[in-house]
């Protein structure tokens, strides 16, 4: 491994899929608060939906996400009731019918839904929204668990994207995460997907997983590309066991090293690019003729909780436990416990937990590192004078990049920040240079690669 990027590589660093981060969301913003906000939007500007499922059938166990494991249909039916009412609730707070630009449904896994609930939980999303007719519809799914008839309903649904956490194809690495699903179950529910009409299709691969190689990695690269994904996000594991108690079912000892993850990070890219794949952002793959490739080299390419994103809306409404949302007052967070959820909205209240106003630089900091998230590069000084910043605002943040700097992985000039291509994996210390609230803050992050 490159020595230099090895001496960073080990360093934490926030993904900055928003600024501020997440852990600095505070019981501040309340229900009222954001009513007040929802109460201000723009009727006639674009927002984006995101739905939250956190039901699983099975857990993985490298899973960081906020899920519930449901073997029977009954809680799931439940908290499907309760997501009507918050639809209706949201939709209620808001200063007219708005234009949905796009709309997400995450999780957990949302296909753990049945059919007819998906079916009618859109229905009320379209009776409360307008689409836009380029609207991106997009559901993230399982292949172990998604039916043919689920697949049908998806496609008759309108839904234009949907999305799979492949990780890695080999059985033993598949084994030791619990996660067993061979490439031919892959591909059927591709197919069925497909042929029902869903055009996109996405994947997620993970790379420093327990006993993965660069070997096992570069062949579930080459499986996954014969299925031809439009797109592809390729992880680092965070190993969290701290955090995520399901990781303590993953021994240490038989997860790679920082080097090895690196070398299984640049191979899985190498092999992506030879597949066709397009470079997009830090961890992003896409086909060159797909709208995230044309948004990456057009510039506008946006970076939000679900990652790299060609939505454009200033406001994303979250919907269900845990959904995180933003408008153009600030973020917010929805309560992550499912029971404590439906409660207050069964009560009738926006089940707001915590989130942030922007205040001072934040929307000015936030643009600076969205840009260099996507783009590799930002001109902090032309959008410091956007913001009314003083000329030099950006002279501490240069300070910060001196040590990148003189090792080649950064160039600084003026205010012009520009990635290396040695240093384009690690952007994301890069971008903490620009974070005012990382010296003071206790959370911990994932290593940068
Ligand atoms: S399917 Fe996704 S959300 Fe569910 S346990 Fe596995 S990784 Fe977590």
């Amino acid at each position: 491994m490159d020595p230099v990027i090895d001496r960073y590589a080990r360093r934490a660093s926030p993904r900055y899929t928003s600024y501020p981060t997440a852990p600095h969301f505070g019981k501040e913003v309340d229900e009222s608060c954001y009513r007040g906000w929802l109460a201000e939007l723009d009727p006639a500007a674009p927002v984006s939906l995101y739905l939250h499922v956190p039901f699983c059938r099975q857990m993985c166990w490298y899973c960081g996400c906020n899920m519930k494991l449901a073997s029977r249909y009954d809680p799931v039916a439940d908290y499907a009731r309760t997501l009507r009412k918050e639809i209706a609730l949201t939709a209620d707070a808001l200063p007219g019918r708005m234009t949905v630009s796009h709309l997400h449904w995450g999780g957990g896994t949302p296909t753990a839904l049945s059919p007819d609930d998906l079916a009618i939980l859109m229905d009320d999303v379209r009776a409360r929204w307008d689409f836009a007719p380029d609207a991106e519809i997009a559901i993230e799914s399982d292949p172990r668990t998604l039916t043919p008839e689920m697949a049908a309903r998806i496609g008759a649904l309108g839904f234009t994207r949907a999305s799979f956490g492949v990780q890695e194809f080999d059985l033993k690495v598949q084994k030791a995460i619990n996660r067993v699903q061979p490439p031919a179950m892959v591909r059927d529910a591709v197919e069925q997907l497909r042929a029902g009409g869903v055009s996109g299709i996405n994947f997620d691969l993970i790379y420093g997983l327990p006993y993965q190689t660069v070997e096992s990695l570069v062949e579930t690269v080459k499986l996954s590309a014969a299925m031809r994904p439009d797109r592809v996000a390729l992880f680092g594991y965070a190993h969290v066991p701290w955090m995520a108690k399901n990781q303590r079912m993953i021994e240490d000892s038989v997860l790679p090293g920082a080097e090895e993850r690196a070398a299984q990070a640049s191979a899985a890219a190498e092999a992506l690019a030879a597949e066709g794949y397009v470079a997009i952002g830090l961890d992003h793959f896409a086909l060159p003729d797909d709208d995230l490739a044309i948004a990456a080299r057009d510039g506008w390419l946006r970076r939000n909780f679900q990652g790299y994103t060609t939505d454009q809306a200033e406001t994303l409404i979250g919907l269900g436990a845990t959904s995180i949302g933003r408008t153009p007052a600030g973020y917010l967070q929805n309560i992550a416990e499912t029971g404590a959820w439906a409660r207050a909205v069964e009560t009738g209240h926006l089940p707001v937990a915590k989130g942030r106003a922007f205040i001072g630089e934040d929307r000015l900091r936030a643009e600076v590192i969205e840009r260099l998230m996507c783009d590799g590069h930002v001109d902090a000084a032309r959008i410091g004078a956007k913001h009314g910043a003083p000329a030099d605002w950006w002279r501490d943040a240069e300070a910060c990049l001196s040590e990148m700097q003189a090792d080649g992985l950064v160039s600084v000039s003026e205010g012009k920040v520009t990635m290396t291509d040695r240093g384009r994996p690690l952007v994301r210390l890069a971008a903490a240079a620009f974070d005012a609230y990382l010296a003071n803050s206790t959370a911990r992050h994932s290593v940068a690669v």
